[in-house]
């Protein structure tokens, strides 16, 4: 899938759209979802140029995914929901009704997370 230069994370990055960064680096902009989940929800995208998981695993430099598993594990730090726990997810596609094609992780915490996914036929 090509990268959609007008998804609504390319453009919050280009700073079209306002947004208040929780943290920002080099490589890695974090902000906070517009319909949190719970109580802390905040998505961490790299600054470059990947649609999902897929792309980043399979293209992003090793300076780019160090940048950003570490930004992730400093952004939840900060959160303060290390000591009781989150949840990371990331949305690769149509089964897992990814909404925007620009790389993310959800980090979720400040409640009990419950089951892991719905439990719907398999
Ligand atoms: P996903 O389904 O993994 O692609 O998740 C996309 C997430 O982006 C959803 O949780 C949305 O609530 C969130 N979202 C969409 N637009 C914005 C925005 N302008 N600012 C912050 N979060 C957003």
């Amino acid at each position: 899938m090509a990268y959609d230069d007008n998804n609504i994370f390319a453009r919050i990055l280009r700073g079209e759209i306002p947004a208040k960064p929780v943290y920002e680096d080099e490589y890695v902009l974090a902000i906070n979802d517009i319909n949190p989940q719970a109580p802390t929800h905040i998505l961490v995208m790299p600054k470059g140029k990947y649609v999902s998981f897929d792309d980043f695993s399979a293209k992003a430099s090793d300076a780019e995914i160090t940048a950003f598993m570490r930004a992730t594990g400093k952004i939840a730090r900060d959160a303060g929901v290390d000591a009781t726990g989150y949840r990371l997810i990331f949305n690769h596609g149509p089964d897992s009704h990814q909404e925007v094609p620009h790389l993310h992780v959800h980090i979720l915490g400040g409640r009990p997370m419950g089951f892991l996914i719905a439990r719907t036929a398999a």
